[in-house]
């Protein structure tokens, strides 16, 4: 009886699968929010090294993984592929549920799979240091881990109330070796305006995005690193997937249906694009479900516009699902959650019916955690229960309907940094919050005036 499919070093992948070159509709471009042109690539040159603004616009199917980043993964991956028989039986399911664990990193979760390759391509390009924002402090690990291997300096906007109720992942972020600034912060024009216009401000990823923009326009020697939302951010997740495919074959039981939780996509991108290539090019049926938390659900209930991907719009206007960009979501405990947008090729590809979402109540989430965490000995991020929501609903429905399928999962993340979290759910603090409708329509109204003129 198989446990775990473990795969040799050799087994990396070499390339990065680029989605773009198989996507039946291609993702609308990005416009300059002046012009409502499509931007030149150019413009983003102050922000990122040329190979990834490359990236982000190349239809290539395949792209090469630099050596030295392949040496880099190679300290904790491929990363392990488990059949969590021990769920299977609790939920007494004729489904075989797999998962992908991502939580083995070095950071906790899949975010160093691009970290390190961002880091790589910076160093490349010749600047001394990356700024960006994190909101739970996943990304912040992952960057500043990554810095680290590179000799890069690493400027972390941390948005204030994680900075507040995580010590210990900005701790994690100054063993790497970063610097972390609690976002609004003083260091910025934007960070300023805002703390005087509401000094208690609790931050949100769009603010500390903005800061964290500002400080690389502003700095030569410095660029700007996002961990999630953008091509080449997705794109390089993909090796998850990769792995899982090989795994999967290995395990005798392709996926009928691969399930990630979503806060702008990379995570889930990373585990299904591989496989949706399979659907792409030989025909499989292969069902895809994102899942999202149900009081930031721009997939379920945002809509499809030219929307700002910070709150200040300093960024380009991309077409993706969103709530809007001056949205705040509820201060639930997945933070890495709580983005207003979708990914462009994310949003492209559920809008043309490829994949799927659902939305999932945070107290539905940490009671799936609970029954993960004691019949698997992991305990997952509260990004990743997202996930095994939607997988035990899915078990639970093999079960009524007596059918046998597959089912695939990522555990985006280990937990360990989130006792707090789990804590006040066993204790009955932990409340569903749905969104405020009201908000989410005016969010939604103040970017109609953004779309272009069709
Ligand atoms: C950041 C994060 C997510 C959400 O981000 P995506 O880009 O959608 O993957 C999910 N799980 C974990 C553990 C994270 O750190």
């Amino acid at each position: 009886m198989e446990y775990k499919y473990q795969l040799p070093e050799s087994e990396i992948p070499r390339f990065f699968y680029n989605i773009m070159a198989d996507m039946p509709n291609k993702p609308l471009p990005p416009l300059h929010p002046g012009t409502r042109q499509p931007i030149t690539p150019d413009l983003l040159e102050p922000l990122f090294p040329k190979e990834l603004i490359q990236q982000e616009v190349s239809t290539e199917r395949f792209i090469e993984i630099p050596n030295e980043v392949r040496e880099i993964y190679a300290k904790w991956r491929p990363t392990p592929l488990h059949r969590a028989r021990g769920l299977e039986k609790l939920l007494d399911t004729p489904a075989r549920i797999y998962f992908k664990n991502e939580g083995v990193s070095p950071a906790g979760s899949h975010k160093p799979n691009t970290a390190v390759a961002q880091a790589f391509y910076n160093k490349a390009s010749g600047v001394k240091r990356i700024a960006t924002e994190t909101g739970a402090g996943q990304w912040g690990s992952a960057l500043s881990y990554g810095c680290q291997l590179f000799g890069l300096e690493c400027e972390v906007y941390m948005v204030r109330v994680s900075y507040n109720q995580k010590p210990y992942r900005k701790i994690m972020m100054n063993t790497f070796g970063a610097q972390v600034y609690p976002s609004p912060s003083d260091r910025t024009e934007f960070g300023r305006k805002i703390l005087k216009e509401s000094p208690d401000s609790s931050g949100s990823l769009g603010i500390a995005i903005s800061e964290a923009i500002e400080r690389a326009a502003s700095d030569p020697d410095a660029h700007y690193s996002l961990g999630s939302v953008l091509n080449h951010v997705l794109l390089h997740q993909t090796i998850i997937g990769q792995e899982a495919v090989k795994q999967m074959e290995q395990a005798g039981h392709m996926p009928d249906v691969v399930i990630a939780p979503f806060g702008g996509g990379s995570n889930f991108a990373g585990l299904a694009f591989p496989f949706l290539h399979l659907n792409f090019t030989q025909g499989q049926k292969i069902r895809f479900v994102a899942v999202e938390p149900s009081s930031c659900p721009k997939l379920t209930q945002g809509s499809f516009l030219y929307d700002f991907g910070d709150s200040a719009g300093m960024t380009p206007l991309l077409p993706m699902y969103t709530l809007g960009h001056d949205f705040v979501p509820s201060a639930i405990h997945a933070g890495g959650l709580r983005y207003h947008g979708a990914g462009t090729l994310v949003s492209q590809l559920l809008k043309d019916g490829f994949i799927e979402a659902v939305a999932q109540d945070q107290a539905h989430c940490f009671a799936a955690g609970l029954d993960f965490i004691r019949s698997e000995g992991i305990i997952p991020a509260p990004e990743a229960t997202h996930a095994i929501a939607s997988v035990i609903d899915e078990a639970i429905k093999c079960r009524e309907e007596g059918v046998g399928r597959n089912i695939l999962f990522n555990l985006s993340g280990h937990g360990y940094f989130d006792m707090g979290a789990y804590s006040d759910f066993m204790d009955g603090k932990l409340k569903d919050v749905a969104p405020d409708k009201k908000a989410m329509s005016e969010s939604l109204k103040a970017i109609e005036k953004l779309q272009p003129e069709i």
